[in-house]
């Protein structure tokens, strides 16, 4: 089955200004996952919030596990976006006064499922952290004490509590060297797979395009 399926998408940040995206078919199947790329100003960013329904596109439609983002009111996709979709951020997003173990276990609280999904999320929240090579003696540090490659692993373990059925990256591993980039995203894909996420992977360094399934490119000005 499809977990997200686009037909002829535009959105436009002014009515007068180019398409920032327009796409006229996009489908990614369950578990499989995508690398999104394209230089800066392609749109990437765009498009990762009309997946998420954060914004709804002039024109066509975008279907998020059978669901239109468009249909549903604004409280109704702010609930779906948080027991279905796991975002990692590029600046990671994490509160820095709470520790690795309760930045983790954030999704839980914001939603049922993903706290239901999760089992026990203390347990769950140790193992993700264990299995993407957080250091145990980390977890209870304050995550603004972290190296940036820990606060990495933090935000990638927060967007997969709870086994959300998409996982959203948004250029998480530019801060790093290549070496770890490509372990953090072997990582970070096994751990989705395991749980039957999909994946959606956003960069603008398309030496990275090898790891994932599928690929698609965006480009600037995309024409109206
Ligand atoms: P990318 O993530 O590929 O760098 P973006 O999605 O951030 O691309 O940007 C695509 C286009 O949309 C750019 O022309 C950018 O200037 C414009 N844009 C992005 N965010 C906003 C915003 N909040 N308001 C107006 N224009 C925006
Ligand atoms: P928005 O783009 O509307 O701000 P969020 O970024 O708040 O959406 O939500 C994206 C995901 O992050 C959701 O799945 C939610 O579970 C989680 N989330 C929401 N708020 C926080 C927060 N303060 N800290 C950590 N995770 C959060």
């Amino acid at each position: 089955a499809a977990a997200i399926r686009i037909d002829d998408l535009v959105f436009r940040w002014r009515p007068d200004a180019a398409p920032a995206v327009k796409l006229a078919k996009l489908t990614v199947d369950a578990g499989k996952s995508l690398f999104l790329h394209g230089p800066s100003g392609a749109g990437k960013s765009t498009l990762l919030n009309l997946l998420g329904g954060v914004l709804l596109p002039e024109r066509g439609r975008i279907e998020v596990l059978g669901q239109v983002l468009g249909d549903l009111p604004a409280a109704r996709r702010d609930a779906f976006r948080a027991d279905h979709l796991g975002f990692v951020f590029q600046q990671f997003n994490l509160l820095p006064w709470l520790s690795a173990l309760d930045n983790v276990l954030l999704p839980c609280r914001f939603s049922r499922r993903r706290a239901q999904r999760a089992g026990e999320p203390d347990a769950a929240a140790r193992r993700l952290l264990a299995a993407l090579d957080l250091d145990a003696a980390a977890h209870g540090a304050p995550a603004g004490e972290l190296s940036v490659g820990q606060q990495q692993r933090v935000a990638a373990a927060r967007a997969l509590i709870g086994r959300p059925e998409i996982v959203i990256a948004d250029e998480p591993t530019s801060a790093l060297d290549a070496a770890r980039q490509d372990a953090f995203i072997d990582l970070l894909l096994g751990e989705a797979k395991a749980a039957g996420s999909t994946v959606v992977f956003v960069s603008h360094d398309l030496r990275l395009a090898a790891h994932f399934d599928e690929k698609l490119a965006l480009t600037v000005g995309a024409d109206a």
